[in-house]
């Protein structure tokens, strides 16, 4: 099946009436994501690690959007089952289901040959930018299983299809985001009403991009909020039936 999120014409209320949580709601490609899904009628899920920058992403969504927001504040570094449960909870007490879930909140790590690449760094990427998006949505799976068309979105890069020398941890981490989505779409895709997807926003006026390339001009490159479009098509009824893909947002250089 040919399916290009660019290419699908979004609708004022494309995603009316659909429960959807977003990590790294807080800054950059989530934030913008977050606000869209808002501005196009959904309740988000605001996920992210300070309280403060979830708190006004909360307001403006309260103040202008046509859906509605909650915070949720999970730092996904130290969070431990307790905490995912709690989560859970919430959602299932304020939603009772969830139809979308974006998993997007990621940390750079370090740009440095495998050969000096420092343990705990690696360790501590790996872990937010995998291990946490693999528990939390295992705990949210069954809120997922209630949607009669849930749709989950990891976030994937360039550097996580093809090695790229010195992206360390974060393009393993990236490798790994495919193979899960590979992984649990196909464990999914006989019951049909969950489909998991991957989504390269590609390169991004954000503050990892400015890690990654200190020396770059910014200003030349896209922001967030003109990325967004695919994610809403992959989270919308325009993506049914579509699982186990790795999309891009921008077209390839
Ligand atoms: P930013 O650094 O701008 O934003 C990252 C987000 O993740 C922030 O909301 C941040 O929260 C959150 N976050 C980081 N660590 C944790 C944690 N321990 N617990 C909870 N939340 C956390 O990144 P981008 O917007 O650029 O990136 C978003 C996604 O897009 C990532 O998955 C990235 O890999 C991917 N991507 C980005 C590209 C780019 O050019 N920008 C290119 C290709 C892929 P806080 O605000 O509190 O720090």
């Amino acid at each position: 099946m040919s399916f290009d999120p660019r290419s699908v014409p979004i609708r004022p209320d494309e995603l009316a009436g659909r429960v959807i949580a977003v990590t790294g709601a807080s800054d950059g490609i989530g934030r913008a994501v977050a606000l869209a899904c808002a501005a196009h009628g959904a309740e988000v899920v605001l996920i992210g690690r300070t309280p403060g920058k979830l708190a006004s992403v909360h307001a403006i969504i309260e103040a202008g959007g046509a859906g509605g927001a909650s915070a949720a504040v999970l730092d996904l570094e130290t969070a431990v089952a307790r905490d995912y449960d709690a989560l859970a909870a919430a959602i299932l007490e304020r939603y009772a289901r969830l139809d979308g879930l974006v998993h997007n909140a990621a940390i750079l790590g370090m740009l440095t040959p495998i050969e000096h690449y420092d343990v705990p760094t690696w360790c501590r990427v790996l872990h937010v930018n995998l291990t946490a998006a693999f528990a939390l949505t295992q705990v949210l799976l069954p809120l997922l299983k209630v949607s009669r068309d849930a749709s989950v979105l990891f976030t994937t890069s360039n550097v996580g299809r093809r090695g790229r020398a010195y992206w360390g941890a974060y393009a393993v981490s990236k490798f790994g985001i495919e193979g899960l989505t590979q992984t649990l779409a196909a464990e999914l895709e006989s019951a049909g009403t969950v489909r998991v997807n991957a989504v390269n926003p590609g390169r991004a006026r954000t503050r990892m991009r400015r890690q990654a390339f200190p020396a770059e001009e910014l200003e030349t490159l896209p922001l967030p909020e003109t990325l967004t479009s695919p994610y809403l098509a992959l989270l919308g009824s325009a993506a049914r039936g579509v699982t186990g893909m790795s999309f891009d947002c921008q077209p390839s250089r």
